[in-house]
């Protein structure tokens, strides 16, 4: 269980308890060093809890790809190591007409060369995949089966109580309000419960980010702002009837799948904001009503029993910002992941680490420079889902 006081020190502190910061936390820890992660609410709390749970490598960059591969590979090892489930059951991108083709024959081409084996499938193989599927307009399919899904509470409290096994300290109910400075040097952080001294800090609080950063008083301009995305789950339904996620961007953005419960997940690209709000809309339960039952028609039959809402903590190119900001030492950012933060942060975790121990990484890591919004070197889009 995490630490109820908070200590009066540390090497490290990560702020946010997300399955950003607990993972951060765990591989610092891992790696001996000294560590604390100081969550305002409770472990996973944030956006890691509302998430839908989809794990891919289908990227349009060569950046994102190798980072998604090697976090692909660390799922799978901590999922086999502590015990979480995390399936293989693959990403089926949904593909109407031609010119969706060239750009999914373009990505896979990229995919195909970091050995991520996506390849290009006809409908009525996609119809093998999910036989409830509506192929009538579908002209073919981008179909990577080594994707996947992981369950968001299991696997975070998993990293978290490792994490702690290697001696890292998780303070919850504890939130950041200030930093102690000293000519550019930070000497310890303000909470609401006391203060910790601590000279490396991490902000790792995604949708809050901005507010992190202007507590350090940052100055270089990192737009990160939070967005409302919504999710739904239906009544359970026979297991195994929707293995992957399946994803449509002509129909609404949206995706979805299954739980292990059986329900079907998912959400459609609808989104509002700016905004710190999350209650749940209407105007999200008519879409994704829609949207959904073009894509599987049975699903008319079904009761959808709850939606709730979360933040995609959204950037201009729809990449986080990760790395070291040089206006204060030392001081680290692994935010605005713009809706796929979940999937990454294994290999965000060993990035930091990496960064913070080694001073550098083997993982391209500069494609997430913080500095890129300033200099106006947008990436290209990221591709998002939902
Ligand atoms: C509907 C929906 C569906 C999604 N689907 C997917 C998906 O299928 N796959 C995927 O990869 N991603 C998905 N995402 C995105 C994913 O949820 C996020 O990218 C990911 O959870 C971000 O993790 P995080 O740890 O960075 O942030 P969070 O989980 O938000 O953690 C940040 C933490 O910081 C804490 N905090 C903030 N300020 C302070 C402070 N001052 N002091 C202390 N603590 C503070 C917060 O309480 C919070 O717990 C989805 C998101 C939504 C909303």
């Amino acid at each position: 269980m995490p630490t109820k006081t908070l200590p009066e020190k540390s090497e490290i502190t990560v702020i946010g308890g997300g399955i950003v910061g607990v993972t951060i936390a765990h591989e610092l820890a891992k790696r001996g060093e000294e560590v604390t992660v100081i969550e305002k609410r409770f472990i996973g709390s944030g956006s890691t809890f509302r998430c839908g749970t989809g794990i891919r490598q289908q990227f349009n960059d060569e950046a994102n790809v190798q980072v998604m591969k090697r976090s692909v590979e660390l799922w799978k090892r901590y999922s086999e190591e502590y015990g979480f489930p995390f399936e293989q059951t693959g990403y089926l991108f949904l593909l109407y007409d031609d010119e969706e083709v060239e750009e999914f024959k373009k990505n896979i081409a990229i995919q195909n060369k970091f050995g991520v084996p996506t390849r290009l499938i006809t409908p009525e193989e996609a119809k093998e995949i999910v036989p409830l599927l509506d192929i009538s307009e579908v002209v073919a399919a981008s179909w990577n089966p080594t994707d996947g899904k992981a369950d968001p509470f299991h696997s975070t409290a998993k990293f978290a109580l490792h994490a702690e096994e290697f001696g890292a300290k998780l303070v919850e109910y504890t939130e950041v309000k200030d930093f102690i400075v000293e000519n550019g040097e930070i000497k310890g952080l303000k909470t609401s419960r006391g203060t910790i001294k601590t000279g490396i800090v991490i902000n790792a609080t995604n949708a809050w980010a901005k507010l992190v950063n202007a507590m350090a008083g940052i100055r270089t301009k990192i737009p990160i702002e939070p967005y409302k995305h919504q999710a739904v789950i239906t009544q359970p339904i026979k297991k195994g009837a929707v293995k992957p996620m399946v994803i449509s961007f002509r129909y609404g953005h949206a995706y979805l799948t299954q739980t292990a419960h059986g329900g079907v997940v998912g959400g459609v690209g609808y989104e509002e904001g700016p905004t710190y709000d999350l209650n749940p809309t209407y105007e999200f339960m008519r879409q994704v009503s829609y949207y959904f039952t073009k894509i599987i028609p049975a699903l008319r039959e079904l009761l959808i029993l709850r939606t709730w809402a979360g933040y995609y903590a959204k950037t201009p190119d729809s990449n986080p910002a990760i790395g070291k900001i040089e206006e204060l030492s030392d001081y680290y950012i692994a935010a605005g992941f713009s809706g796929h933060g979940f999937m990454m942060a294994p290999a965000v975790a060993e990035m930091v680490a990496d960064l913070i121990t080694k001073g550098k990484t083997d993982l391209p890591v500069e494609w997430y420079d913080p500095y890129r919004f300033e200099r106006g070197e947008l990436r290209g889009q990221a591709l998002q889902m939902g």
